[in-house]
């Protein structure tokens, strides 16, 4: 047996591909559900993820697999408009004339902020089309410092700064160019007149997870279980330990695939990883009016959480009972900030008082639930040098013959973790397990 550690997608997708190469695999999810991060809530319509999800155009993997699972038709690519909060105003900034209107940038600022979207280094006023080709160039660059000098200092102070702000708090000025580069390049497909294609699921990823696992098999999966110990006899993994409501029990295995965060590896293994990462608190909020009319909302301003993403400006609020669905987001730094102490009673309290004062239109009556979810560890902090600290898929000279990691901290989650990036990474651990056996 290859046991499976975690039942997010990078697990599913490691079980999945594992089994095509004709292994018996098996998922042991600490959870009482599978699916991880990409889990859901019911609603009075369709399930909503607990953490905002969408697809990019560019992300092709997640689209063959839903292919091969027959639901690549329940996939809808819709635009999600962005608009930035500055000054008590919202600046919608999709399309060329909201561009051209929005008054925090000039428009020297806007040419610059332009042309590196456009992947051209305008440096030096000759055009050069390369210069960004190779993202590990700039793996060593601090992201202000190249931010400055590949654009100008008003598009770092009032675009880049505040939208950095709330993706890495204090952790802003560590994080390198080449990250922002690849968010640069992962970016999809765009209608020019109208914004970003973003991919959704008919009736949510349940729609994609749960073929997923079908296709596993429940009798290839155990919830409810956490893998506690990776047995290794003469440089080989032998066997995995695991505890359950109804004890502790160990299994044989020729191989394990961890699927889950470096701390869980580490813990298991002994393998070290010194990515930090970033805990989130997310909040669904069911209101019977909507708020603003875009999807994504950034916040230049101060607020009490990072930004505001309004679910149903994005998926038709008649999906959901006609109610209106709001996230509002917030990444922590560390377990000792305000925000990961408080109750869940408290953050609704902060939170909706913190709305209220951006929007005083909006009204607390109309707000029909608020659920919080959080996690302590739900994105790398794409810090300079990362890649060196990426964790390989295959263990074998670093621990012991048969360890392979699929989690967050692999090659496939760079510039940016997603599902596509863990389906890639569990993936790549089934093949790497397939490879050796022919071997
Ligand atoms: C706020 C937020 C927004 C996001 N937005 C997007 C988006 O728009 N688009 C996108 O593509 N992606 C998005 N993502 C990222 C995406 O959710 C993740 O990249 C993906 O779900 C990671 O899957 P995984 O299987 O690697 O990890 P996880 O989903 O974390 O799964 C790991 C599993 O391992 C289990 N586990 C841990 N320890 C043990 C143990 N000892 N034994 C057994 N089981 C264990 C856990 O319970 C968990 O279920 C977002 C994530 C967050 C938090």
């Amino acid at each position: 047996m290859i046991g499976i550690v975690g039942g997010g997608l990078a697990g599913l997708a490691a079980a999945y591909r594992l089994q095509q190469h004709g292994y018996d695999a098996h998922i042991f999810e600490a959870a009482d559900e599978l699916g991880g991060l990409a889990a859901t809530y019911e609603t009075n319509g369709d399930p909503i993820e607990k953490y905002y999800h969408h697809l990019s155009k560019t992300e092709r993997t997640i689209v063959e697999l839903a292919e091969e699972l027959g639901v690549a038709d329940q996939l809808e690519w819709r635009i999600g408009e962005n608009a930035y909060y500055v000054d008590g105003v919202v600046h919608p900034l999709d399309k060329p004339w909201e561009i051209a209107a929005y008054p925090h940038l000039s428009l020297y600022d806007k040419f610059r902020l332009g042309m590196l979207t456009l992947d051209v280094d305008v440096r030096g006023g000759i055009p050069k089309f390369d210069t960004y080709e190779n993202l590990e160039e700039f793996e060593d660059v601090p992201i202000k410092e190249f931010v400055v000098e590949h654009t100008s200092r008003g598009v770092y102070e009032n675009f880049f700064r505040p939208l950095l702000e709330a993706k890495f708090g204090s952790r802003k000025e560590d994080v390198s160019a080449a990250w922002l580069l690849g968010r640069v390049k992962f970016r999809g497909e765009r209608d020019l007149l109208k914004g970003e294609y973003l991919g959704y699921f008919r009736g949510s990823f349940d729609t994609f997870v749960d073929p997923l696992v079908e296709a596993v098999g429940r009798e290839h999966v155990t919830t409810g279980a956490r893998v506690t110990e990776v047995g290794v006899e003469d440089g080989a993994v032998e066997s995995l330990t695991v505890e359950t409501a109804d004890g502790e029990t160990t299994h044989d295995a020729e191989a394990v695939v961890v699927a889950a965060m470096p701390n869980v590896l580490e813990s298991l293994t002994g393998y070290p990883c010194d990515i930090d990462f970033q805990g989130s608190v997310c909040a669904v909020v069911g209101m019977e009016e909507p708020l603003t009319d875009t999807y994504w909302l950034n916040i230049a301003d101060e607020a009490p959480f990072g930004a505001l993403i309004e679910h149903t400006n994005f998926v038709p609020p008649e999906r959901y009972g006609d109610e209106h669905l709001l996230y509002v987001a917030s990444y922590i730094q560390d377990p000792s900030e305000d925000l990961w102490q408080m109750s869940d009673e408290a953050v609704e309290e902060t939170w909706l008082a913190g709305v209220e004062e951006m929007f005083p239109q909006f009204d607390r009556d109309s707000v029909t639930w608020f659920e919080v979810a959080r996690n302590p560890r739900t994105a790398p902090v794409y810090e300079r040098g990362y890649l060196d600290m990426v964790v390989p898929y295959d263990l074998a000279d670093e621990v012991a013959d048969g360890v392979y990691y699929a989690g967050m901290a692999s090659r496939a989650q760079y510039p940016e973790r997603s599902l596509n990036g863990a389906i890639e990474a569990g993936y790549e651990c089934a093949n790497g397990v397939a490879r050796k056996s022919n071997q």
